[in-house]
């Protein structure tokens, strides 16, 4: 496979671009190029383009902006002190991409092409990379419906896209615990909806949600399932972990996927396997709000976190709800939380052996 390029005609000065690196934030700026692919229903994919990054056109028709098919993706690339940058684990994104268009009855990408748009992206762009501790490049995929058609079915015309962002550290001033709003009124994901897909309007349905959890002066929202309001599936956009303890031994509990409503984090899946490698017990079940409050009374929960690509992992320091307040641990994150942020992140910056193959060399050192 080849991919045409067309990098820009006015390419910022490095002072220019190293000015633009100095505080990146998260999702502000943008790297100078971007990856584009069409796909028609008559002729499939069409060839992969490197483009200046800017605006699109869009006909006012453009199925997305109408019936909403539209899903994302996100993951990483670090530049390691070797020089080289890699990405952490992203067939796995590929594989969710294809997984989400599956779900909005969209075209999936190949997963080569999916993986061989990064490359040449980060290849391009890779001056943008970060090399601070704690920086990024996050990588943002994308797949829009843009048939000008009115009639509601699934598109015959879609675009690819695939950017990126510098970003920096997520806790500049140290991890700090987030205080929660478990939402009784709101639900994220029903059985048979869209929950397990990356989608534009599984984010749209949870803002309102967002704005109550900040109304009661709270950082995050915690969703429950929409069946029985008991089981706890999520905080705001990253999975949730309980950490048990007994007899000094932790034990790592995560909402099990088997409700078809969680959202499969990469995040998730490679926590379980950081704790098993650690000698700690991992397991996927539900977990109940009364499991919750009754694990802090009793004191067999210790930690309560959430993880994600951009911030990792985000220890909950309190919880709120109708039922009242509840605190988690000693308003600091716990040694749990730090242990597996601090091994994840030496994993993807390259200061541990990658004994399970997540690292991809996008460009050589
Ligand atoms: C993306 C996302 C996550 C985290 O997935 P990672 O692969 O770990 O980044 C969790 N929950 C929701 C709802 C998400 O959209």
């Amino acid at each position: 496979m080849t991919i045409d390029l067309h990098p820009t005609q006015t390419p910022l000065s490095d002072e220019e671009r190293r000015q633009r690196l100095q505080s990146p934030g998260f999702g502000r700026i943008f790297t100078e190029h971007m990856i584009s692919i069409k796909y028609t229903a008559d002729k499939g994919w069409g060839p992969s383009t490197l483009v200046p990054y800017g605006p699109i056109t869009l006909d006012p028709a453009a199925a997305v902006l109408h019936y909403g098919q539209a899903i994302f993706e996100g993951f990483k690339a670090y530049r390691h002190a070797n020089g080289g940058i890699v990405t952490f684990r992203p067939e796995a994104n590929a594989l969710r991409f294809a997984a989400s268009a599956r779900r909005l009855a969209m075209p999936e990408l190949p997963v080569d092409r999916f993986l061989e748009a990064a490359r040449v992206l980060i290849t391009q762009d890779q001056a943008w990379v970060p090399s601070r501790e704690g920086e990024s490049l996050y990588i943002r995929p994308l797949l829009v419906a843009t048939e000008a058609f009115l009639g509601v079915r699934p598109s015959h015309e879609y675009l690819f896209l695939l950017f990126a962002s510098p970003a920096g550290a997520y806790f500049p001033g140290g991890v700090k615990p987030v205080t929660v709003w478990i939402s009784d009124d709101y639900v994220r994901a029903a059985p048979g909806g869209t929950g397990t897909a990356k989608c534009a309007g599984n984010y749209a349905a949870s803002l309102v949600a967002q704005s109550k959890a900040l109304e009661q002066g709270c950082d995050q929202v915690v969703w429950l399932d929409a069946v029985e309001r008991h089981w706890v599936e999520e905080m705001g956009g990253m999975n949730i972990f309980f950490v048990f303890e007994r007899g000094g031994y932790p034990r790592l509990v995560t909402p099990s996927l088997e409700t078809g409503t969680l959202l499969p984090g990469i995040t998730r899946d490679s926590l379980l396997t950081l704790a098993r490698d650690l000698g700690w017990e991992a397991e996927e079940r539900r977990v109940s709000v009364e499991e919750w409050d009754e694990g802090l009374e009793t004191g067999l929960i210790k930690e309560v976190f959430a993880c994600g690509t951009a911030a990792v992992i985000t220890p909950i320091g309190t919880v709120k709800s109708k039922r009242g307040t509840w605190e988690v641990g000693d308003g600091k994150a716990g040694p749990i939380a730090t242990r597996l942020r601090t091994l994840l992140l030496d994993v993807q910056h390259g200061r541990v052996p990658d004994t399970h193959g997540w690292l991809t060399a996008m460009v050589p050192a």
